[in-house]
């Protein structure tokens, strides 16, 4: 059987309960045990799929096709391990499945009520994982603030959880705040005394606190939290803000996080701790040897976690330069309005991303233009991808009356279509062609070199595709299609190998980044930054 360890959030939302969570289980994972973490989120949508990237940050794509969290991704970037669509659970999920149940007569005669109801759908989930693999420990992370209504049931399900199993089989972990006010030069531990009588009301005791702060906790101050929040000494945690989320594991073990988890679940400690991979991966995370700034051309930029993983894949692939890379944000409609060459003067690299529908969409064309003149390394993701192919076949082609039915349904030459799957598609949620899929790569572009082999596999995330019918008229002006899916023949990539690097991608490469495995289009991307920098000086 797993243990199960409980990560709850107190005082204010936006602590890194997910880079705790997974600092946790990667400490744990280095001392040789086998964990996964899930993450349950409070909101009635059934999953993040739906949302805009304005409301929730990006939305992370399992292998599976599940339309997750965005934390699922710091998990796998973490651990190095692919979750799937029981790592994420939403209430809006864990309804829907009641009141399917409900409407198939499995309650017949009875009133269905959050408790038993509800959280016992919530408890059956939380266990699922148990049965997809043999797990040592499972870490799960409650979404939410404790004390909001949304998040009762769940409190009330770990409740439940902690005497099904048996309290030893249990760990509650409860992340807060500790504010510093500046006038009174102190630490405050009130907003966390009251947090923890919020779950002492719901019936349960913190095992260990990790205490979010921007000054260290003085003996005094961690003596106040043990004795308020009823804790042992040694159960209250330090976690000051760190230089990159990277570091937290390394502080997590300074503050024997892992240690005093494992003793209090009974658990070995054991010995040897293997951090090897990960440290190698941090020291060359802060010793680069060089430098190159990349314009994200987007149209989310004023929330940085809209492209957390294309952010987090050029901190893996700069590590593996040792290589600083500046991402610099671009707003899509700023070069809409303005100059492609003032605006990306300074840059040496030129990633388009990820989107959805018209806006912004002249701004991106721009931008590819002006990198594929002028030999500037470009590297476009899903929509990136579709634009590049649109610039393309209007400049280069010439086909001036060429778009992407997203933007244009009756285009006279719609280079990007709607797939052929897609067309009977009426309703909006996961539906879109989601997940891994396999991808035949040709010997010789630059994808198969960077990837070091001719099949690989990526996830997906669109409804647009290449349109076939084109692919000769592409190929003899210079665009080559190469990668494939072997089975329905989709376009996976398109090249200009007549260009020192220009790669479009119809899936999401940053979505299997990971620091200890940073993605091989990343790495060959940024070099190929690295190289134009250098030509330039
Ligand atoms: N909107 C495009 C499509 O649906 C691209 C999607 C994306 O960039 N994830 O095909």
């Amino acid at each position: 059987m797993a243990k199960h360890i409980f990560v709850t959030g107190g005082v204010t939302s936006s602590l890194g309960k997910g880079i705790i969570a997974a600092s946790l289980a990667k400490l744990l994972q280095a001392r040789g045990y086998k964990v996964t973490i899930q993450k349950f989120d409070p909101y009635i949508n059934v999953d993040p799929g739906t949302l805009n990237p304005y409301e929730h940050g990006e939305c992370y794509v399992t292998d599976d096709g599940a339309e997750t969290d965005l934390d699922l991704g710091h998990y796998e970037r973490f651990l190095n391990i692919s979750t799937s669509q029981a790592n994420n659970v939403t209430t809006g999920r864990i309804y829907q499945t009641v009141i399917n149940k409900e409407r198939r007569g499995d309650y017949l005669g009875k009133t269905v009520q959050v408790i038993p109801h509800i959280t016992d759908e919530i408890k059956r989930r939380v266990l699922l994982l148990e049965e997809k693999d043999d797990y040592d420990i499972i870490i799960t992370e409650i979404g939410g603030t404790v004390g909001d209504i949304e998040s009762l049931p769940y409190v009330e399900a770990i409740r439940q959880l902690r005497l099904d199993l048996g309290k030893e089989n249990c760990l509650s972990i409860h992340l807060t705040l500790i504010p510093y006010l500046s006038a009174a030069k102190e630490l405050k531990t009130k907003p966390t005394q009251h947090s923890v009588k919020e779950l002492l009301k719901a019936g349960i005791q913190p095992d260990i606190l990790v205490c979010r702060c921007e000054h260290k906790l003085s003996k005094e101050v961690r003596n106040k939290l043990a004795l308020f929040c009823n804790v042992e000494k040694e159960s209250v945690i330090e976690a000051l803000d760190a230089e990159s989320i990277y570091d937290v594991p390394i502080l997590m073990y300074r503050e024997k996080l892992d240690k005093i988890a494992l003793k209090k679940m009974g658990m070995k400690v054991g010995k040897s701790l293997d951090l090897e991979a990960w440290k190698a991966f941090l020291g060359k995370l802060k010793n680069p040897t060089s430098e190159v700034n990349i314009a994200l051309v987007g149209k989310y930029n004023e929330l940085q976690d809209a492209y957390k993983s294309i952010h987090e894949s050029f901190v893996h692939a700069g590590a593996s330069n040792e290589c600083k890379v500046n991402v610099i944000s671009v707003h899509s409609e700023s070069i809409t309005k303005g100059n492609a060459s003032e605006i990306l003067r300074n840059v040496h690299g030129v990633l388009v991303a990820p989107g959805f529908g018209e806006r912004g969409i002249r701004g991106k064309l721009k931008a590819i233009q002006y990198v594929r003149e002028n030999n500037i390394p470009f590297f476009g993701i899903c929509l990136g991808m579709q634009c590049a192919v649109v610039e393309f076949a209007n400049n280069v082609i010439g086909l001036k009356s060429a778009a992407s039915m997203e933007v244009k349904e009756n285009a006279e030459h719609p280079v990007i279509h709607l797939m052929e799957s897609q067309k009977d598609i009426k309703t909006k949620g996961g539906t879109m062609r989601l997940g891994s899929y396999k991808c035949q790569l040709t010997k010789g572009s630059h994808s198969a070199k960077a990837y070091g082999k001719q099949m690989i596999e990526e996830r997906h995330r669109h409804r647009f595709e290449f349109n076939n019918k084109y692919t000769k008229k592409f190929e003899k002006a210079g665009m080559n299609m190469v990668g494939i899916n072997p089975d329905n023949k989709l376009v996976e990539i398109v090249e200009i190998p007549d260009h020192p690097y220009f790669v479009g991608v119809q899936f999401h490469p940053e979505l299997k980044s990971r620091a200890e495995r940073p993605h091989p289009l990343f790495v060959s991307f940024v070099k190929a930054a690295g190289d134009y920098r250098k030509s330039k000086i």
